[in-house]
């Protein structure tokens, strides 16, 4: 391991590459800076095409053994990953909250348990693909799900341990070697997998670590033909490009986009229920895909759910995401909260109004209050467009013909929320068209279920045995139930 190590509040994490079991270090660096206070965190290495190759290298390299060991040999690998995971809870809270500015207790109790799960899970998971049998009268079809190769991961900063161990996990249980891709704006706990894979004795070249900017390194691994598989969770801008360079050597890819998801409340919705769920899409400073940003009110309790809403909002505590307490953080990165303020003042200008805030906050300079905008238009930018921050915005609606079209109406089809009596939630739920929607409730997940988006919030589904699909390749084993004669004529 290379003895660059840098400290981050007292966690030491390698700022390299992390490539065929070791760390490997780039001429080239980019700096990493913490949203909390703009403070210079250390600089990570930056992957050239050689660091590309090296990685891919390593890992076709290291792919029969890992694939041949099948997934009761993978297990006891991928359960020592999980459980170095976990013994290093706090060092991942420490370093997402300073990088990523992921609030420490969520990180505790959410995002480093599930990551632990996401690789303890499939690895089990991948025990039941064995041996699944098809019987016909002429044959019985033994369907194999067979490891396919190399798995470039690339991941978004928003939510960076979670994802890279949502997409390694059941590639690697599947049997799958992973060169992963860190989101260049939150690199550090992607570094700190790589010890836990090390610490795992996860054999060379299975799982890799790069480094750098999705332009350079991400655009110089999804271009490598030797890859079996992609899977992206990110932006549709960047997904379209992947796409069509993956399309060039027909390599299948996974795309994890971007939405603009309804948040229905109907006239019998629970308003003190629903408020408080609608507060919680201002969670990870709105920096969260699957949020219900579009507000979608039956007209006659509008101003009553609102006003609920409003008590729940001023009360939120906007803070340092170490504190226990803090419940809404700063933005990822300047860049990030200059495109989430232009997307406010040009609704404004456009004639939407302000319900709160829809400013930056006093708090700190990265930090964007909570917001709510009305009086908008199905076609207003700010209704289209993904803001990615603490941003929602609300229309009003008079019927259910009305509301099932309006969370159609963008470009986007990822989640939903529905509040309102069960069965009323249940008959809107059935002809809304998303990938997913919640019914009086909000971001229950579980490995065993699908994942993803539909139109420009992604291709494919991930979770499950959808994971197990895309990460395989499905072979059909024919063996005939007669002995088989070997005839020109059919008569
Ligand atoms: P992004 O597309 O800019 O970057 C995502 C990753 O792709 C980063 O690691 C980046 O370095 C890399 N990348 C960028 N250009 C690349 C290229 N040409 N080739 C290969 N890799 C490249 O997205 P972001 O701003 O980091 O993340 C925010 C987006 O992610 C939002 O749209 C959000 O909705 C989406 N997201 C979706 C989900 C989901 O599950 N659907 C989850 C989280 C985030």
């Amino acid at each position: 391991m290379s003895a660059s190590r840098i400290d981050v509040a007292g966690v030491s994490v390698s700022p390299d590459h992390y490539i065929d079991g070791r760390r490997v270090a780039s001429d080239d660096t980019f700096a990493c800076v913490s949203p909390i206070d703009q403070r210079h965190l250390g600089d990570i290495s930056s992957g050239a095409q050689a660091h590309v190759d090296a990685a891919v290298t390593s890992a076709s390299l290291a792919f029969p053994a890992w694939a041949a060991l099948g997934a009761e040999g993978r297990l006891p690998f991928l359960r020592r990953f999980a459980e170095a995971i976990g013994r290093r809870a706090d060092a991942f809270a420490t370093l997402e909250s300073h990088d990523a500015g992921v609030l420490r207790s969520r990180m505790a109790h959410g995002v480093v348990p599930s990551a632990m799960q996401n690789i303890a899970w499939f690895a089990e998971h991948a025990l039941s693909l064995q041996d699944r049998t098809i019987d016909t009268p002429q044959a019985r079809h033994w369907v194999r799900h067979d490891p396919a190769g190399v798995v470039a991961v690339i991941t978004p900063w928003n939510s960076p341990l979670l994802l890279a161990t949502w997409k390694s996990g059941p590639a690697l249980a599947a049997g799958n070697t992973v060169v992963l891709k860190a989101p260049e704006w939150a690199p550090l706990t992607s570094s700190l997998l790589a010890d836990c894979a090390q610490e795992a004795g996860l054999p060379p070249g299975v799982f890799n670590l790069l480094q750098g900017a999705g332009a350079l390194t991400g655009a110089a691994l999804v271009s490598d033909a030797r890859l079996a598989r992609i899977s992206f969770t990110g932006s549709v801008a960047t997904a379209k490009w992947i796409a069509k360079t993956a399309a060039e050597n027909l390599v299948p890819c996974s795309l994890e986009l971007g939405g603009k998801s309804a948040f229905i409340v109907l006239a019998d919705a629970d308003l003190d229920a629903a408020a408080a769920t609608a507060a919680l899409m201002y969670r990870n400073a709105g920096q969260v895909c699957l949020a219900g940003t579009r507000l979608l009110v039956h007209a006659d309790i509008a101003s009553a759910f609102t006003e609920k809403l409003r008590q729940i909002v001023e009360r939120l505590v906007v803070g340092d995401p170490r504190d226990a307490t803090t419940e809404i953080a700063p933005i990822i990165h300047m860049r990030q909260l200059e495109r989430v303020q232009g997307f406010v003042e040009r609704a404004v200008a456009g004639g939407a109004r302000v319900l709160w805030g829809g400013a930056r906050h006093r708090y700190g300079e990265q930090y964007f209050a909570p917001t709510l905008l009305t009086d908008l238009h199905q076609q207003d930018e700010i209704v289209q467009q993904e803001v990615f921050g603490p941003v929602l915005t609300l229309q009003t609606f008079a019927s259910d013909d009305e509301v099932v079209d309006m969370p159609s109406g963008t470009d986007y089809g990822l989640g939903g929320v529905c509040y309102g009596e069960e069965a009323h939630a249940m008959a809107i739920a059935q002809r809304v068209r998303t990938g997913f929607i919640w019914i009086n409730s909000f971001g229950i997940r579980d490995l065993a279920a699908p994942f993803g988006g539909i139109k420009r919030s992604g291709i494919g589904r991930e979770g499950g045995d959808w994971s197990f699909e895309f990460f395989c390749d499905v072979k059909d084993v024919v063996v005939p139930r007669q002995p088989f004669k070997a005839s020109f004529s059919h008569r």
